[in-house]
């Protein structure tokens, strides 16, 4: 669909740009994109949960925690207090879990949801609304003690700008918690590096369906990252583009090869985040 393609072209340019920026602009402390109003609130807001904004520019009210650990997964970095997300998010994570469990995965290792009222995070162009989390591929760890679980070090199975991945570097396993991911009812896209999908769509799968909400993007070389759906009942929640039919395994993937670093910017002015939706101030002041 070509409305689709333009709309994840744009995408992908604005998501290049403003990531490079970032990175450009980030230093130790007070980084651009981190607003510490955001950062410092301990606690999610009272009240029904409701996503504000989009994905990459948003806040959420009434978010929930995810419990440190359960049935088929563990929180890794517990201290940076990123295990937030609404209800549906925290369902999915559970769920997909349990169902991680029952393919005799190790525990999950889940990583950054997002902060008690959403907005404005430091290492992502997205994880505002309660919606996204990330999942490391590393799958060869026990359940481990919280202390145990805030200095471990991720899985690369490529380079962040490698065209392809070393043989054998992808498990059957971690195929299978990306497919698993993938077909969480609530998925709305999974995103993965560009070789990384190139392997999977290799693979022989009885269904290829799931395919397609599995989306190549830059990084995303030790984890993966899910991303629902508006839920029903988010009036103010901005949805996306839906992804285009079909296993998206053919030329919309191969436009990212051969992968390039971008090209650091030289002057011009720091990246300033566009504002947030009026409606995220009341939430940052809620009780
Ligand atoms: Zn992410």
């Amino acid at each position: 669909m070509i409305g689709e393609r333009i709309a994840t072209g744009v995408l992908r340019a604005a998501a290049g740009l403003a990531a490079t920026a970032w990175l450009l602009a980030a230093g130790p402390a007070g980084a651009a994109g981190e607003d510490p109003a955001w950062s410092q609130v301990r606690m999610g807001s009272q009240g029904a949960p409701q996503p504000i904004g989009s994905y990459s520019n948003g806040c959420i009210a009434g978010a929930v925690q995810l419990p440190p650990e359960g049935p088929g997964y563990q929180i890794i970095r517990l201290s940076r207090n990123r295990n937030w997300g609404h209800p549906d998010l925290v369902a999915t994570l559970e769920d997909l879990g349990r169902r991680a469990a029952a393919a005799g995965l190790p525990p999950l290792l889940i990583a950054d949801m997002g902060q008690p009222r959403g907005g404005p995070i430091t290492d992502h162009a997205a994880h505002e609304i309660g919606l996204d989390a990330d999942i490391w591929l590393r799958l060869d760890l026990p359940q481990l003690p919280r202390d145990q679980r805030e200095t471990l070090k991720p899985d690369y199975i490529t380079g962040p700008w490698t065209d392809v991945i070393p043989r054998g570097a992808l498990s059957a396993q971690q195929a299978q918690l990306i497919r698993l991911a993938a077909t969480e009812p609530r998925t709305e896209r999974i995103f993965i590096h560009p070789a990384i999908k190139r392997e999977l769509c290799a693979m022989s799968w009885d269904d290829r369906s799931w395919l397609g909400k599995v989306r190549p993007w830059t990084g995303h070389n030790e984890h993966l990252h899910i991303r629902i759906g508006c839920p029903s009942g988010s009036p103010l929640c901005q949805e996306q583009a839906p992804t285009a039919a079909g296993d998206g395994c053919g030329a919309d993937l191969m436009s990212w090869f051969p992968m390039k670093p971008p090209v650091p910017r030289k002057g011009g002015k720091p990246y300033v985040p566009p504002p947030l939706p009026i409606a995220c101030q009341r939430v940052l002041t809620a009780p």
